[in-house]
């Protein structure tokens, strides 16, 4: 057959998880927790089956689950959504970028990314014969958006601006001043957002998550995609959901009925009770700055060098002051020879551009954490 992906691979996840458990390294690859997620919220999908959970979840998702989500929103950034019409239960994050993009993505329609990028972004619009649009951002200045040059990238078939914050990988945040550049670049066109959100709460030194809701003019042109994997610390649950006004929303349940119907009914049911208590999530700042802060203190010993990381769970070095190999070579090596596996951040450009940058995560044991430096410090 013609391939509709034929430069693509098994993802870098996967390769370097892989990698990893093949040499028994410390996997600091793929982003998951090494530890479990909370036996309360165990319970609760033990009892939502016990209690007859077992058969298909309405289409849109749980309805009280949609009702907690539409609370919390509410209540974090004064948004209104209507858990009927505008919020959808996906299975993950990953499959609600997908269903956004299938749902708004016309052959030939252009999608501005900001690169480094979440890898799944890049080939789903290429499925739908859309056109990535890249912008290549740069450790040099922090990875810092050069709106002048997304301005140079829209066209009058510029369809989507694709989002991230807190950014995987680089672990940056969008700051006020974005949003405003953002507003005014979209203002008066016919662009839609998907703001892909799903770290949502990992965010540190008391920062604000400036999400696309806390926006009027931004909400009602965005498709908001978030993970409860990433939040209760369950990323095998795979239930997430998205947020958007009710006429796209509208569009994104086309997609969404054909392509899952409806997601795992008992793990809906058991977030939805867990929500109540908020915080479940209001605590996980804390939580995970403790664990940044930690590694970042471990890191500081080695020979690498540490960029910034202000959201989500992860901590980027540089070493191309040590030697000039390939990044993937480079995280290859040290996973065989030092025990430690991270991913290589060339991965997230199409172009496969290497500022010799690695991305280690951080949702560990602390002796899971001590482990891994422990053998960076060793490795020559
Ligand atoms: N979001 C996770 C990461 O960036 C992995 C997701 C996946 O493996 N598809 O590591």
């Amino acid at each position: 057959i013609i391939s509709k992906l034929p430069q693509v691979g098994t993802t870098i996840f996967t390769t370097m998880s892989a990698l990893s458990a093949q040499v028994g390294a410390i996997n600091l690859s793929q982003g998951f927790p090494d530890y479990e997620c909370s036996p309360q919220l165990v319970e609760l999908v033990n009892q939502a089956m016990k209690d007859g959970y077992n058969q298909y979840a309405p289409m849109a998702g749980n309805k009280a689950l949609r009702d907690e989500i539409s609370l919390k929103v509410q209540k974090l950034h004064k948004a209104t959504y209507n858990p009927d019409t505008e919020i959808t239960i996906t299975a993950g994050g990953t499959q609600g970028i997908f269903t956004t993009i299938s749902a708004v993505i016309q052959p030939s329609d252009e999608v501005i990314v900001f690169e480094p990028a979440y890898d799944s972004y890049a080939p789903t619009i290429k499925i739908m014969g859309g056109v990535v649009k890249s912008l290549e951002l740069e450790p040099a200045n922090n990875y810092r958006i050069d709106w002048n040059m997304v301005k140079k990238l829209v066209t009058n078939r510029t369809r989507l601006i694709i989002l991230n914050s807190p950014h995987n990988p680089t672990a940056t945040i969008l700051h006020q001043e974005d949003i405003e550049q953002l507003s005014a670049i979209v203002r008066s066109q016919d662009i839609l957002i998907l703001s892909d959100e799903v770290y949502e709460h990992l965010i540190y030194d008391g920062e604000v998550h400036h999400s696309m809701a806390r926006y009027p003019e931004l909400k009602e042109r965005s498709f908001i995609v978030a993970s409860f994997g990433k939040l209760f610390h369950a990323t095998g649950w795979k239930v997430g959901y998205c947020l958007a006004p009710a006429h796209l929303m509208t569009e994104f349940r086309k997609v969404h009925q054909y392509l899952v119907f409806s997601v795992n009914s008992p793990v809906q049911q058991a977030i939805a009770q867990y929500l109540k208590d908020e915080d479940t999530y209001l605590s996980l700042p804390a939580f995970f700055q403790q664990k940044r802060d930690y590694f970042r203190k471990g890191l500081a010993e080695t020979k690498f060098e540490l960029l910034p990381s202000y959201g989500s769970y992860f901590q980027s070095v540089k070493y191309g002051h040590l030697n000039q190999e390939f990044d993937t070579e480079f995280a290859m090596r040290l996973t065989r020879e030092a025990g430690v596996a991270c991913i290589p951040t060339s991965a997230f450009y199409t172009r496969g551009t290497d500022h010799k940058v690695l991305r280690f995560c951080f949702a560990k044991k602390q002796e899971t954490l001590d482990d891994a430096v422990n053998r960076l410090l060793d490795f020559k």
